[in-house]
């Protein structure tokens, strides 16, 4: 059970071994843990109720921060679309409305742009 929280806080790039088979190899994004997909139906298939969650999930959550033609900057907490036809002026938005946002100060993040063809990735973390 160690080694899956050992591996979950590994950097990325470095070597971990697979808790399921054993198997040696190098992380290549944030949240791996296991070697393949099998290996990590596996262990959930085991393990099911008795894991509880890490510490990365307890004090980490993602967020999309985007900025509106008219300056605003919102931070989303899931992925948002770019609309350029919107009653309001070009905009990211959400279908039917259905995304939550929360303002941000407009003059944060002066490198998130409107011209930006995709949303910005961010994480939020609460500090220990
Ligand atoms: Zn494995």
């Amino acid at each position: 059970m160690s080694k899956y929280h050992d591996n979950k806080k590994a950097a990325v790039g470095s070597e971990i071994e697979c808790p399921v088979c054993h198997k040696k190899f190098k992380k290549a994004q944030y949240s791996q843990a296991f070697c393949s997909r099998e290996c990590k139906d596996r262990f959930w298939n085991a393990n099911r109720g008795n894991v509880k969650p890490s510490d990365e999930a307890v004090f980490k959550m993602e967020g999309w921060l985007a900025r509106d033609k008219n300056g605003k900057l919102r931070l989303w907490v899931s992925v948002p679309q770019k609309e350029m036809n919107f009653d309001h002026g070009a905009s990211w938005g959400r279908p039917c409305e259905m995304g939550e946002w929360i303002k941000v100060d407009k003059d944060a993040f002066p490198s998130v742009k409107w011209e930006d063809l995709e949303p910005a990735r961010v994480e939020i973390v609460i500090k220990k």
